[in-house]
Formats: structure tokens, C-alpha cells, sequence
């Protein structure tokens, strides 16, 4: 789950990190008196979305010459002006893709002098199953280009979660990022205090990009990004309570209300699968047989009749879907439960692409004489191959 900058930097600030001042605006009105309470001389104005590059960022229907989410105003009425201008309409960024994503909280927040801009990031690095600070010079622009370019630019310290941090891991850093005389000591702080946040609200990535050396020579984290663990935010409720769903897709939110894995993608044949294991290689032989998965999706192993129907209207409510392919072992999962599921959400919602249904194992034959008894157009197949072949053939034509 992901958080928004405003709230990333309330939590830094709970930990003791260096942050501006700022008010967040969530309604027009509100902005004139919310800008008014920080002291100028700038008022730097920010568009929250989970999204990167709103700086370098483009609003829809932008007038010629419009700046993007980020932009710097020396005056109480100007800022309002600026925060007025972005909220409710859309913004573009090389993150958001070409939807782009409503703007309906702005920041309002102190300007910095910048003498700096470097990267800082701590992540769960899966090869060393460690966590990890990432490092760069090359800090406010695209990290992900100067991976391309000069990825020997970025450096990558891991912790020993036997030993911890200590004052060593922040040094390096120091190091890394050419930091002098008291920021040394300041980043060896800001290290200790990055970890301590990650640990014990279980995050699973925060990006400081940039973290600035200010003119006066002191550092500060200028922009934030959090993102936390799902399965951990059951013992997170002040983590959790920061959600926003508006930012989310409504098929993963809905997914997650009925605790579906459901990932949408952007192929054209919905799958609806159980277990992950096989989820995955009936994505594998539907691109095999040439065509592409629209979502990935794992029922679980003790799927309800109940899931199993609000995972079909799901799978039914995405307009790429032109056709759907059912694949069922039934081990634990019986393959009864997934017919009534299946007909019932086809009752609910109509069924306009071709279905393909596989069913396998504990009620096999009873699932199939269900499905053949609801007088539905279903096309059934015995094995997995015959199933992808099938239902690429049916959405090609
Ligand atoms: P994004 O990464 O989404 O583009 P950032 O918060 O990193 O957004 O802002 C982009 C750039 O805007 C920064 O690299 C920095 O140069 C400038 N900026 C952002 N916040 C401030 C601020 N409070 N004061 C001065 N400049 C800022
Ligand atoms: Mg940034």
C-alpha cells in the first residue's frame, strides 16, 4: 500500500527527519488560509497522486506554457491561485501513463534552498533478502535513467538484520554521497532514524528523491514516497487509516475487499484461477497460444461461493476482457463451489465473451453436470492446454 508525499513527510517527521513545513488543501477554499499559515518567502505548491514526476509532469487540457505538479510561487494569493488551478483536474507523469490521475489533494509547503539534490532509498532487496539503502549523486531526476546510463552512480549498502544499523552504514553513505563536516553526522543520524521507521511500521520501500544539502549546508528530505507491506497492515492501523482508495485501481480495491490476489494487467483474456502456482502457467500458455492475460487471479484454496462470484464480476467489469478462461484444480477448492460461483455471476451479470471452463479434481462431475444443467453457453475443456487453445481460438475468432 502506498501513501502520499504529505503523509510520508508526517511520518519522517515523527521520527525525528528533517522536513519542510507545509499544509495540506483539499478543497479550494481551504487554500488561501492554508498557505497563509506557513512564512514565505516561497510557497512550493505540489499535486498529490501516487505517482513520481509530477515536477516534470503534464495537467490535461494544460494552457500553453502551464508548469506541471510541482510549482514555486513567492506570495500567500499566488500559491492559493496555483493549488486552486491543479485541484480536480489530471495530471500525467511518465509514472501515471497516459490516464494520468485526479489531483485531489495539493501540498502546500515551505521552499528550500537547494544547493544539492541526491538520492536515498531503503528497500527490501530480494537477493539478499536484506534491507538495503540505495544511494546516487544523481538525485531529483529519474533514478531509473541513471540505472541506464551511469548505473555506477548508484550504490547499494545492505544491513545484517543479526547486527543492525550502526553509525558504520551511515558513514558510508556520507561517503558515497560526498557529504562534508556536519552533514556527515546528520546523514549517520537520518540513516538510524530511515531504518528504525521502516522496521517498525513495516515498509517495504521509502524513496527520498531528492534529499537536498540546502544552501546553509544542512540536509533535508525534500520529496517522499512510502509503500508498506499489505500483509502487514492488519498490525498497522495507523499505517492503514492513511489509505486512499481514490488512487488505487477499483478492480484491485474490490479484489482486496473480498481478499482475492488480484492483479490487473492489459491483455484480453480474463483468468480466474486457483492457486498462484497455476495461475501463473495459465498466463504462460495463453501467451504461448498467442494471446495475452488480462489480470492474474487466485481464488485461494477455500474459496466461498461468494468469492468466487464477486471474482467473476470483477474479472467481467474490465472492457479488455474478451474472453474468460476458468481454470480449477479442485485439491481443497471443490469444483462444485466454482460452478455454482461461475453461474451465479453469469446470472448477475450477464456473460457477453466466450467462456472457457476447466475443472479438475475433488467434484469434478458434479461441477461439469452444473454447468451443463444451467443451460449456459460455456465451452469445457479437459486439460490446460486444450483450455488456452480453446479460448485464444474463441477471442480470435
Ligand atoms: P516529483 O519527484 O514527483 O517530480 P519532487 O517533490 O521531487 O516531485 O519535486 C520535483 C523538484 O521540485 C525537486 O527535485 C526540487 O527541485 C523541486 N522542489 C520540490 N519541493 C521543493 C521545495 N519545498 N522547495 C524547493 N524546491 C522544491
Ligand atoms: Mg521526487
Amino acid at each position: 500500500m502506498n501513501i502520499h508525499e504529505y503523509q510520508a513527510k508526517q511520518l519522517l517527521r515523527e521520527y525525528g527527519l528533517p522536513v519542510s513545513g507545509g499544509r495540506i488543501v483539499q478543497k479550494a477554499d481551504e487554500a488561501k488560509s492554508a498557505a497563509s499559515e506557513l512564512d514565505g518567502p516561497i510557497w512550493v505548491v505540489k499535486a498529490q497522486i501516487h505517482a513520481g514526476g509530477r515536477g516534470k509532469g503534464k495537467f490535461k487540457e494544460a494552457t500553453a506554457g502551464e508548469k506541471g505538479g510541482v510549482r514555486v510561487t513567492k506570495s500567500v494569493s499566488d500559491a492559493a491561485d496555483e493549488a486552486q488551478k491543479m485541484l480536480g483536474r489530471t495530471l500525467v507523469t511518465h509514472q501515471t501513463g497516459p490516464v494520468g490521475k485526479v489531483v485531489n489533494r495539493v501540498y502546500i509547503e515551505d521552499g528550500s534552498d537547494i544547493a544539492r539534490e541526491l538520492y536515498l532509498a531503503l528497500l527490501v532487496d530480494r537477493g539478499s533478502s536484506r534491507i538495503s539503502f540505495v544511494c546516487s549523486t544523481e538525485g531529483g531526476m529519474d533514478i531509473e535513467e541513471v540505472a541506464a546510463k551511469t548505473p555506477e552512480k548508484i550504490l547499494t549498502f545492505t544491513i545484517d538484520p543479526a547486527s543492525g544499523i550502526s553509525g558504520f552504514h551511515g558513514r558510508k553513505v556520507a561517503f558515497a554521497l560526498g557529504l562534508e563536516g556536519k552533514q556527515v553526522k546528520q546523514c549517520v543520524d537520518m540513516i538510524g532514524k530511515l531504518y528504525k521507521l521502516f522496521v517498525e511500521r513495516d515498509a517495504e520501500m521509502i524513496e527520498i528523491n531528492p534529499l537536498i544539502v540546502t544552501t546553509a549546508g544542512d540536509l533535508k528530505c525534500l520529496d517522499a514516497k512510502m509503500g508498506f507491506d499489505g500483509n502487514a497492515l492488519y498490525r498497522q492501523p495507523e499505517i492503514l487509516a492513511l489509505r486512499d482508495e481514490t488512487e488505487e485501481d477499483p478492480k484491485e480495491l474490490a479484489a482486496s475487499k473480498f481478499d482475492l490476489n488480484y492483479i490487473a494487467l492489459d491483455g484480453e483474456i480474463g483468468c480466474m484461477v486457483n492457486g498462484a502456482g497455476l495461475a501463473m502457467a495459465t498466463m504462460d500458455i495463453i501467451k504461448l497460444y498467442g494471446s495475452e492475460p488480462a489480470n492474474f487471479l487466485d481464488v485461494g484454496g477455500g474459496a466461498t461461493k461468494e468469492k468466487v462470484t464477486e471474482a467473476f464480476k470483477i474479472i467481467t467489469s474490465d472492457p479488455n476482457v474478451k474472453g474468460i478462461l476458468v481454470n480449477i484444480f479442485g485439491g481443497i477448492m471443490r469444483c462444485d463451489i466454482i460452478a455454482e460461483g461461475v453461474i451465479a455471476a453469469v446470472k448477475e451479470t450477464g456473460l457477453k465473451v466466450p467462456l472457457v471452463v476447466r475443472l479438475e479434481g475433488t467434484n469434478v462431475e458434479l461441477g461439469k453436470q452444473i454447468i451443463r444443467d444451467s443451460g449456459l453457453n460455456v465451452i469445457a475443456a479437459d486439460d490446460l492446454s486444450d483450455a488456452a487453445e480453446k479460448i485464444v481460438k474463441a477471442v480470435k475468432g
